[in-house]
């Protein structure tokens, strides 16, 4: 039998696969999700789409597409789903489960200890053979997962489908040679999570979030240029051995599932033109590769919210994480138009004295007094994917006081 040393660890074997989707595991798990974010009131509302107080005071409209997607309501169930297949043994998750802290206090009060983040309060090192670890909807990096596996872990991957698509393409660039430059931030579990597979295939990688970033890389395929003030620049968004000279003579543009579409388009456009630039229209196949990999929910989510703009509102309330990316692009495209409050939760409202809300722009929370104009009022709100939807209803309630009613009346209407 083969021995272990501390510099040659020996794979464990894989643990049998379970399965968690048993009929009796799910009826619990699904009545228990329904407990924790479940709310009549925001599923009356979906269904009228908009309502006005019976003393036309507010009227509120809810975006078309709003709150948890399928990939986080398959993640939620999952996890719930391990913690009653598994209900003595320790359980653990890599990381948040999702950008909302609510949930992630949930996950906390049913015993899954985070491997990382504010809340960690066990270490990956420390997992031994059987433990139960689980992988959030965002996947995550292939040496983790390689972490996981040689130390004979049960591993409950949660990783969203339209994810895995990411990876495939990333994947597939780094096997033709092809450059990957990801549309995303560097930074969120999901990048990090198709970075490394570009690696895994010995290709690289280079992270843009914004449009001056894309010029940048842009400039340097165009003209070349001072490569230790471009490395510098992007320290941290790059593959190790990543050479600019070497490496932006052919890539693929991917992104972040989670991004605005209408910018991942103009970064994928402004780089098509730079290839096509240095080396020729009819040379742009050979150079450059473009597979758009926004996820169907941020779509859905994005379009919806497009539509509500167009109609007549006084202010929208954009509910969620103040991490979550798909969240954000949802405030962002509300400020271009009207008064927008990005809000974790009912407790940013202050009355009508003032709202605190995040401002991702310089990412700090920003009071504004005196936020809810006086007389009848339109308020728009939707909410993110990882936003359930009891908290959308906290929200609401409260409105409902500012203005003198009760949900009870409203719905009536
Ligand atoms: S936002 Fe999109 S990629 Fe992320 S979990 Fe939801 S469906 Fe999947």
């Amino acid at each position: 039998m083969a021995s272990e040393t501390p510099d040659q660890p020996v794979a464990k074997p894989k643990p049998k696969r379970i399965n968690l989707r048993r009929p009796d595991i799910m009826e619990q798990v699904k009545a228990q999700v329904i407990t924790h974010y479940r709310s009549d009131l925001v599923d009356r509302l979906r269904a009228k789409g908009e309502v006005t107080c019976p003393n036309g005071q507010i009227t509120i409209k809810l975006a078309k597409e709003f709150g948890f997607c399928y990939g986080v309501d398959r993640c939620i169930d999952l996890a719930y789903a391990a913690r009653k297949v598994f209900p003595d043994k320790p359980l653990y998750i890599l990381g948040e489960i999702i950008h909302n802290p609510e949930v992630n206090d949930q996950i906390r009060e049913m015993g899954i200890q985070f491997l990382s983040g504010p809340h960690q309060s066990a270490d990956i090192d420390d997992l031994s053979e059987g433990d139960i670890v689980i992988i959030p909807a965002f996947g995550t990096e292939v040496t983790i997962r390689e972490k996981l596996e040689a130390k004979g872990c049960q591993v409950v991957d949660t990783t969203c489908g339209d994810v895995r698509m990411v990876w495939k393409r990333v994947r597939t660039y780094a096997k033709q040679e092809v450059t990957s430059i990801i549309h995303g931030k560097a930074s969120h579990e999901e990048t990090m999570a198709t970075s490394s597979q570009a690696i895994a295939k010995n290709g690289h990688y280079i992270v843009v979030s914004t449009f001056e970033e894309t010029d940048l890389v842009c400039d340097y395929i165009i003209n070349g240029g001072n490569k230790e003030a471009l490395l510098k620049r992007f320290d941290g968004c790059y593959s190790e051995g990543f050479d600019p000279d070497t490496h932006l003579r052919t890539v693929g543009v991917a992104n972040q599932t989670t991004m605005m579409r209408g910018e991942t388009e103009e970064v994928q456009r402004r780089i098509k033109a730079a290839i096509q630039k240095r080396y020729g229209t009819e040379n742009t196949d050979a150079h450059f590769r473009f597979f758009d990999t926004i996820c169907g929910a941020t779509q859905d989510r994005q379009d919806a919210l497009k539509v509500m703009l167009q109609e007549p509102l006084d202010l929208l309330l954009v509910i969620g994480g103040y991490n979550s990316s798909n969240t954000s692009h949802l405030a962002e495209m509300g400020e271009h138009v009207l008064p927008t409050y990005f809000i974790k939760n009912v407790q940013e409202i202050n009355g009508l004295q003032s709202i605190s809300h995040w401002n991702q722009h310089n990412q700090q929370l920003e009071e504004t007094p005196h936020w809810l104009p006086e007389g009848p009022i339109r308020v728009g709100i939707t909410a993110g994917a990882s936003c359930p939807n009891n908290l959308i209803e906290d929200v609401i309630n409260h409105l409902l006081e500012l203005r003198n009613t009760s949900a009870e009346e409203f719905l009536a209407n």
